[in-house]
């Protein structure tokens, strides 16, 4: 007897241009069954709230394509850990519009950068990520099933959250307040020194995100290669197997029962010809 399998969730980071929905619409036309979206203009402060309209025709939309797990990601410019007043403050501001827009249009996932210590110590600035997240528990007090994801990153500059160390210690701060979890981004964990490039590698890297952080805490992939190499903290997203990661690392996280049925949103720099190849690649090992 076989037992109906559950479904891949993959999907690519899709364009909201003319409408939230048309993200939907895209992903769909891509042979997509998640996407990853921004709410918002990610490169300004000023954002506008959807609209009504905007709110009903993408829940049809939701329902006519079946996505499922939709991911937001949240602009570049909110530092939640800055020991600036003045950005901190509009920090907080963007990132509780940020949650809003995700409530509003039944997001699952809103992924986040953690921070950049820009001046601090890390250990400062991952106390103020963690005393900025536990601002917004009032938000998760309404029915809702939205959990934010910190993003592991690569390490560039001064950016917080690229050590698997850094992650645990924010969701022990915050777990019991406010729904977290985490995204690796694979290009990120690889540069930020997390051996990825084998079948072997991947399973070690697992285990050590297991024994730090916990596996219950990792929710989601952003899947990217990488054009630079091990341990080199630079963040240049590559097309699936044709970076320093290559394709093993993919095969494996589809393979892995720890991560197969995890959902896996592309950020490669092909486009969408590129992606609609990647996910058909990936739904075929
Ligand atoms: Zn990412
Ligand atoms: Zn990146």
């Amino acid at each position: 007897m076989t037992k109906k399998e559950e479904p891949l969730l993959i999907g690519a980071h899709t364009s909201i241009a003319g409408g939230v929905y048309n993200a939907l619409y895209e992903g769909h036309s891509i042979g997509a069954t998640t996407v990853q979206i921004f709410t918002a203009n990610q490169r300004q402060w000023n954002t506008k709230a959807i609209g009504e309209e905007d709110v009903k025709r993408w829940k049809e939309v939701l329902k006519e394509t079946g996505l499922q797990k939709i991911m937001s990601h949240d602009s570049y410019l909110i530092n939640l850990g800055s020991n600036k007043e003045d950005i901190l403050a509009k920090s907080l501001t963007a990132f509780r519009q940020e949650i809003e827009r995700c409530q509003e249009l039944e997001i699952t996932y809103l992924n986040f950068h953690p921070g950049s210590a820009t001046g601090a110590s890390e250990e400062e600035c991952l106390d103020k990520i963690a005393e900025s997240l536990i601002s917004f528990e009032d938000q998760f007090l309404k029915k809702g099933d939205l959990r934010l994801l910190l993003e592991c990153t690569a390490g560039q500059g001064s950016t917080v959250g690229y050590s698997f160390e850094h992650l645990a210690y924010i969701i022990g701060k915050v777990e019991k307040k406010i729904p977290i979890g985490v995204c690796i981004d694979t290009c990120h964990a690889f540069v930020a020194g997390y051996d990825l490039t084998s079948k072997a590698a991947v399973s070690s890297t697992l285990d050590e995100f297991d024994r730090v952080v916990g596996l219950k805490h990792l929710y989601a992939f952003h899947l990217n290669d990488s054009m630079k190499g091990l341990g080199s903290r630079v963040d240049r997203h590559q097309d699936l197997g044709k970076g320093e990661i290559g394709i093993e690392c993919f095969k494996a996280l589809m393979h892995d029962p720890r991560t197969r049925y995890l959902p896996k949103y592309l950020e490669t720099p092909g486009g969408l010809e590129s992606w609609k190849k990647e996910i058909a690649l990936l739904r075929s090992i």
